[in-house]
Formats: structure tokens, C-alpha cells, sequence
């Protein structure tokens, strides 16, 4: 059981300027992957002539590519996934530093995130395997795709209109957490998944708040099942990618009331989540999983697997307080 912690500064967009940039990553001379940066540095808001810093497993600057992250960070979990691992990644931030860009992407190849890149690997992986073992293993992908809004599971392969309030229920088998209801689909290629996988993005839940129109205020959390079967015994192992809701320090919203239930159930389950994985990193004997919905759902650090948490920051002034506790709650899980 382990977790790296990597943090990744989003580049400028159109409306912020270079004299605003606050957040430095420094090189380390030992870190061999490109833009690896490994120490964040910020000035402390209350005197600028003092900066904090921060260490990471890597950091990745303004110039790191989506195909720097994967090829860094991710690609070397689909070898764990095919051993009989678990792996679970997570992107941390505020609305607007990244999650949804470093996840799942945009349109062109360049631009894609680290989730169809995932895919990708191991639909590569299935094959060789397939090939090299002449036929003797097969490998299954299967996907589950649900937000946990408001502390309630919705499974994103229904409209919302077909919700019901309370969402899909949990329930306990052999020590395990299923959601009841949810919907899996087999995907046979990358093709096919990223059809769904799009599809079901559009049942996310979005809502302007102040900083942003489309702020998430959801966890949006894909389960990805790979079943490899050889002979008669077949084994399964879970990729878990979740876009988190946004981290924002709700008084700067100026949240009404939905926004605040909104709000509490986020902070709680983020807490959680922090405190999940500093037990985990730490290699503590308990993991207080039980405690929200979506650890207890992953059954986080309840396998022996990896933990990959990607801390999204944006490098400018207007996000400073934000990047800070950001910066803070990364911290504290290591
Ligand atoms: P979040 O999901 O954390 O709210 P987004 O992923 O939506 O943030 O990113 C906010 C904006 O910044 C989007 O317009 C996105 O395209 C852009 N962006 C984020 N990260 C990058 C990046 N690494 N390179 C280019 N644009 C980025
Ligand atoms: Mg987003």
C-alpha cells in the first residue's frame, strides 16, 4: 500500500498575467523526469518577504504536458493493475486549477488526460497479453461511472431526471461496499469506452457559483474493472479515477443556502480523504475509510494497492489563500 503525492501548476489563461504569477517550482538536480520540479514555494500572505515551501514526490510547472503526467505518474500503475493491484487516483483543487483538464482532458490527442491515457494502456497491455500468451488469458474491461453530490451516490449512466432524492443505497457483502443499482458496461476498446465515458459526463452535476460557471460540486468517481482471465481462474483488479469537487473556501463564494449543505458535505468528505490518506502514508493499522461515502465505497487503503493524489494549483495571486490550504492539506498527508 503506498501514495505518491504530486502537485501540477496549471499555465496562465488568456485573462491573468505573468507579474501575478506567486507559486515557483524549483528543479531538483536528482529528478530525472521532465519538467520534475519537486519544491513548491509561496509567499506567506501576511509578509511577502517570507515564503513557505513546500516538498512533493514530483512537481510539474506550468510547461508540463498531459503526456509528461501520464507517462510519469500513471502509465506505470497499468503493470500494478495486470500484477492484481488496485490503483486510485485522485485530483485535489480549487475550481479552475486543472482537475477536470489533468483528468480527463480535452478533445485533441495532445490534450487528453490522464484517464482515456490510462485506458489506453490498458487496452496495449490486454493485447500483448492476449498475444504472448497465445490466447490461454483474456482480459475484460468493464466501467462503473457515479458522483457522490451532497454525500448521495448517482450512478452518471442515468439522466438526472431519473434520480431518485436519496441516491443509490450502499450495502455490505464479505467486508466489501457496493453501490446498489449501479450500472456496469463492458467496454471492448478504447473506442467504446470513451463513447460511454462521454455520454455519462454529461449527467454530471454543474452549478455557477462566483468563481466559476461550470464549478463541480460533485466527486466524480470512475471505476474501472480489469478481469483477467487465465484457465479457469480469473482475477480482477480496480482503476479508480476521481475528479474531486472543487476544495474552495466556501466563505469566498458566497455560498446561499444550497450551496452551504453543498459545501459541508464536501469539506467532510474531503477531511476524510486527507485523513485516509496520511494514515495510509504513514502506515497506520487503521484507515477511517468507514467514515464518508466515497472512501468507504474505494474501501480505501483496505487493498493492497497504490494511491496516486494529484494536488491541481493555479499560479496566480487571485488564488493564493486557496493554493496555500490546498498546499496545507497536501501537506498534512504525507
Ligand atoms: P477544475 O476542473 O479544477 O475546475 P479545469 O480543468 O476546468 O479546472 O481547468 C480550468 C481552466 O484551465 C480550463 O479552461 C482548462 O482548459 C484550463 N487548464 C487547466 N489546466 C490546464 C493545462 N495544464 N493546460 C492548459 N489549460 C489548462
Ligand atoms: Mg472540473
Amino acid at each position: 500500500m503506498s501514495v505518491r503525492v504530486v502537485a501540477r501548476i496549471r499555465p496562465l489563461l488568456k485573462a491573468e498575467l505573468e507579474r501575478d504569477i506567486v507559486v515557483q517550482g524549483t528543479s531538483s538536480p536528482d529528478n530525472d523526469s521532465d519538467g520534475g520540479i519537486d519544491t513548491i514555494r509561496i509567499p506567506n500572505p501576511r509578509n511577502e518577504g517570507e515564503d513557505f515551501s513546500f516538498q512533493f514526490n514530483s512537481v510539474y510547472g506550468m510547461q508540463a504536458t498531459q503526456d509528461d503526467i501520464f507517462q510519469n505518474e500513471v502509465a506505470p500503475t497499468v503493470k500494478h493493475l495486470f500484477q492484481g493491484f488496485d490503483v486510485t487516483i485522485f485530483a485535489y483543487g480549487v475550481t479552475g486549477t486543472g482537475k477536470t483538464h489533468t483528468m480527463r482532458g480535452g478533445k485533441t490527442l495532445s490534450e487528453r488526460g490522464v484517464i482515456p491515457r490510462l485506458l489506453s494502456g490498458i487496452y496495449r497491455r490486454s493485447r500483448k497479453l492476449e498475444k504472448d500468451s497465445q490466447g490461454v488469458a483474456s482480459v475484460e474491461v468493464a466501467m462503473s461511472y457515479y458522483e457522490i453530490y451532497n454525500d448521495r451516490v448517482y450512478d452518471l449512466f442515468e439522466t438526472p431526471e431519473k434520480r431518485t432524492s436519496p441516491g443509490l443505497p450502499l450495502r455490505e457483502q464479505n467486508g466489501k461496499t457496493f453501490v446498489v443499482g449501479l450500472t456496469e458496461r463492458p467496454c471492448l476498446s478504447l473506442k467504446e469506452f470513451e463513447t460511454l465515458y462521454d455520454q455519462a459526463n454529461v449527467n454530471r452535476s454543474t452549478s455557477a457559483t462566483k468563481l466559476n460557471a461550470h464549478s463541480s460540486r460533485s466527486h466524480a468517481v470512475l471505476c474501472v474493472k480489469v478481469s483477467i482471465t487465465t484457465g479457469d481462474e480469473t482475477r480482477v483488479s480496480m482503476a479508480s479515477a476521481i475528479d474531486l469537487a472543487g476544495s474552495e473556501d466556501n466563505r469566498r463564494t458566497e455560498n446561499g443556502k444550497e450551496r452551504l449543505v453543498e459545501s459541508a458535505s464536501i469539506n467532510k468528505s474531503l477531511f476524510v480523504l486527507a485523513q485516509c490518506v496520511e494514515a495510509i502514508s504513514k502506515k497506520q493499522a487503521r484507515i477511517p475509510y468507514r467514515e464518508s461515502k466515497m472512501t468507504r465505497i474505494l474501501s480505501l487503503g483496505q487493498n493492497n494497492g497504490l494511491t496516486i493524489m494529484i494536488l491541481n494549483l493555479a499560479p496566480v495571486r487571485s488564488y493564493h489563500l486557496d493554493t496555500l490550504s490546498s498546499l496545507n492539506f497536501a501537506n498534512r498527508t504525507k
